[in-house]
């Protein structure tokens, strides 16, 4: 049975009047107009009108249920309707398969279904145009970040997602039984990502990784995907200047290269304003403290407390130099002020989309903040031998995939702009 179609929707224009087509897709819409018959046909690049002429296509059109996949062979002509530029008039209509009546959501989204019915039906979902635009817009943000790391000299790599022992103390890792072995998902790629600096120099790698946090925040997931880099003979401002340049690509790319999805969705992007304004933990705390919170010097920042920084600083900035004590075990001290340290946070208002740092290269240092975070070096001797092999001076980033797509598209939720997302009620589908 041939299946080719000879066109893509979006690919057809006037130019092609009278040629003959074969295209193939869902039926969106069917409508009976006298004695005509009104088809409208979507594929992934858009929709076109057919008008199904002749008793056999009529009957065979009949009783078909929306979202029913048909493959048309017709000809392009000249349309009467004001929504089309062109129909195809049929000469052969097959049909492939058959949709069920009533669907679950109505895919087009004329009628709203709330996000737990269409993340339940996320496959029909995609058919409703405003969600399809997030996905294809979430293409060209990685086409984009890709671009612009392997073009400043990164390499792409996968680190293991099954990892043998809990490699940042162990709080929210999700454990699993590995035939006999207990073993974990990784959270992140921290510590392979450094030990790689060592052959590769400069990494990036884009993947999902796994917190076992019962968050029910609109930003946070169990799974999530975290766009990652490390690279040596870099200090924190240097990694903090290629997040900077990411992220201002992205939304260059995403301006020019989805300017169909931008309308669908009702969004206007624009690159944001660089530099990016860079506040000190310290200004942070003195920030606040004059808006009535007070802070000691050392607390963390909490949910509320991000709020309000996000009311004072709308858009794009970093939050730098936080003290050391707030920080993981493989953060660099500041050399000017050993209770600080190396390290940033990229916030968009309230929210947090990355954090990053210069990463401590010497093992001994590294064995002396482990033992005083209350974790034990002997564990960690897999990642310390590499600290003995030539360990180049490094740092990096983690930024999250998933919430940098909410800001570009200016969707709160983190589950709209995952396919199948996993929170701590969601397992399924
Ligand atoms: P938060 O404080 O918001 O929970 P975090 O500081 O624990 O985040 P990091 O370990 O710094 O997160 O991870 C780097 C980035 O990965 C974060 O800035 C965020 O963008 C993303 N990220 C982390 N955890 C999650 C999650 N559970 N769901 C979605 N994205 C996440
Ligand atoms: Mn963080």
């Amino acid at each position: 049975m041939d299946l080719k179609r000879t066109h893509y929707i979006g690919s057809i224009n006037q130019s092609l009047k009278g040629q003959k087509v074969v295209v193939g897709g869902w039926v969106e819409d069917l409508r009976e107009l006298g004695k005509l018959t009104f088809l409208t046909l979507r594929d992934v690049t858009g929709v076109a009108q057919v008008v199904v002429v002749g008793e056999a296509g009529i009957k065979q059109v009949k009783d078909l249920n929306r979202q029913s996949v048909v493959r048309i062979t017709g000809a392009i002509q000249d349309t009467k309707s004001r929504d089309f530029p062109f129909e195809i008039k049929s000469e052969k209509i097959e049909i492939l398969s058959r949709a069920v009546h009533p669907l679950p959501i109505d895919p087009i989204g004329r009628l709203e279904s709330n996000i737990d019915n269409r993340l339940n039906a996320r496959a029909l979902d995609l058919r409703n145009q405003k969600t399809a635009a997030i996905f294809k817009m979430r293409h060209h943000v990685l086409q984009s970040m890709r671009k612009t790391l392997v073009d400043l000299g990164f390499i792409e790599v996968n680190t293991p997602k099954i990892i043998g022992s809990a490699s940042e103390g162990g709080a929210n890792l999700f454990s699993l039984k590995y035939f006999d072995k207990q073993a974990y998902l990784a959270q992140s790629p921290q510590l392979y990502k450094e030990q790689l600096t060592i052959g590769l120099e400069r990494v990036f790698e884009i993947a999902s990784f796994y917190r076992a946090e019962k968050s029910h925040t609109v930003r946070h997931l169990t799974e999530f995907t975290s766009v990652d880099i490390e690279a040596d003979f870099m200090d924190y401002l240097d990694v903090a200047e290629i997040l900077e340049k990411l992220v201002t690509n992205v939304f260059e790319y995403v301006e020019k290269n989805c300017i169909d999805e931008q309308k669908i969705l009702g969004i206007d992007i624009k690159k944001p304003k660089t530099p990016f304004e860079k506040i000190t933990y310290k200004q942070a705390i003195e920030e606040l403290g004059k808006e009535g919170i007070s802070l000691a010097n050392g607390d963390d920042l909490l949910d509320s407390h991000l709020r309000k920084l996000g009311e004072l600083h709308s858009g794009f900035y970093f939050l730098i130099d936080w003290p050391m004590k707030l920080k993981p075990f493989y953060i660099h001290e500041k050399e000017d002020d050993q209770s600080l340290s190396k390290s940033f946070d990229l916030q968009y208002g309230y929210l947090e989309l990355s954090s990053g740092g210069r990463r401590l290269h010497d093992p001994n240092k590294l064995r002396e903040r482990l033992t005083e975070q209350g974790l034990n070096p002997s564990q960690f001797e897999d990642h310390l031998k590499a600290f003995d092999w030539g360990m180049p001076p490094h740092s990096g980033w983690g930024l999250g995939l998933d919430r940098l797509m909410s800001v570009l598209t200016k969707i709160d939720n983190v589950r709209e702009v995952v396919l199948y997302p996993r929170d701590p009620e969601r397992l399924f589908p």
